[in-house]
């Protein structure tokens, strides 16, 4: 029976870390700051918006959240962005994703400062992290790196396969599980023989978007499984991408959804607006 990676212990873990290093800094008079911003009413976007905003107070940072109608042209957002940039008491700025149909959110990520750009979306910092020379990385390939490491799974010369390839999970999951060494496999939907490709993976990254996506069948015995996917079943409960019950029995560890990857990619905003804060101030990281 696989270990089950507990997200939400981790989760606390990185967050107390932060919480701690805040009230370093707090003695410095700096008080790291994010603004978190949210066009439309998703209910899934307003949820993960909160679930943001109580890090945040958790953590002992000043936050802003800017709730905005889902008529906000393209230009009003775009001076809010250009606003907070320039706020000295904001570190780190996150616009909800997706924004309403209309808006253009690649435009809206261009403009925000790399430097606040705690989600590290910005091609500028797309690019240092493919080149290794990089302040930020996205939060949830970042939390799924942490939670393999606090599981004791060396990524080092394993083969790793991930199962999507978007530009804020696939792509970013890829380059870090690299810069770890691992022997990297990005498959997606145009992919081949995927059942036999996933069976070689030492560690088996799903970031899909499809339940029960990932069967017993597909993972190596031994594997280690993390579920990025969230999903509902046909009971509206929150579920991941992998056939949970089932891929439990084969692998080595696991996480579970929900609390497995969910709550440390807040924990990593958390640990990405400090880092923020610190370079913008002058401090090492
Ligand atoms: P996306 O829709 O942008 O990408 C899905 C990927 O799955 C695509 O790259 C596609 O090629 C691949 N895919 C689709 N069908 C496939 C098939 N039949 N075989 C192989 N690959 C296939 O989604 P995303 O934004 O990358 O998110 C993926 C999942 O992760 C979603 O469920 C999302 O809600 C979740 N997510 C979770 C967190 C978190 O914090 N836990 C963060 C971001 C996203």
């Amino acid at each position: 029976m696989a270990e089950r990676i507990d997200g939400k212990s981790v989760s606390a873990k990185v967050k107390e870390e932060v919480r701690l290093e805040t009230e370093k800094l707090k003695e410095q008079g700096i008080v790291p700051g994010l603004a978190v911003v949210l066009v439309g009413d998703d209910p899934a976007s307003r949820t993960y918006v909160n679930n943001k905003k109580k890090a945040c107070a958790q953590v002992g940072f000043y936050s802003e959240e800017y709730a905005l109608p889902a008529t906000t042209s393209q230009e009003e957002l775009m001076d809010l962005v250009d606003r907070l940039n320039h706020d000295p008491k904001i570190n780190g700025i996150l616009v909800q994703s997706p924004l309403p149909k209309g808006l253009d959110e690649e435009a809206v990520v261009e403009a925000i400062s790399p430097e606040k750009d705690v989600d590290a979306f910005h091609p500028s910092n797309v690019g240092r992290i493919m080149i290794g020379n990089f302040h930020f990385l996205p939060c949830t390939p970042a939390g799924v790196i942490e939670l393999l490491k606090t599981a004791g799974v060396t990524i080092a010369g394993k083969n790793c396969v991930v199962i999507g390839r978007s530009n804020i999970v696939g792509k970013p999951m890829a380059m870090l599980l690299l810069h770890e060494n691992g022997t990297v496999t990005i498959c997606h939907s145009k992919t081949q023989n995927l059942k036999e490709i996933c069976r070689q993976a030492d560690i088996l990254i799903a970031a899909v978007g499809r339940k029960h996506f990932v069967t017993a069948d597909m993972v190596k015995p031994g594997a280690a499984v993390i579920d990025v996917g969230i999903n509902r079943d046909e009971n509206g409960k929150l579920c991941g991408d992998v056939d949970f019950e089932a891929v439990e029995k084969i692998a080595s560890c696991i996480t579970p959804v929900p609390g497995g990857v969910g709550p440390m990619t807040i924990a990593m905003l958390m640990k990405n607006t400090l880092s923020a804060a610190k370079i913008q101030h002058g401090l090492p990281l």
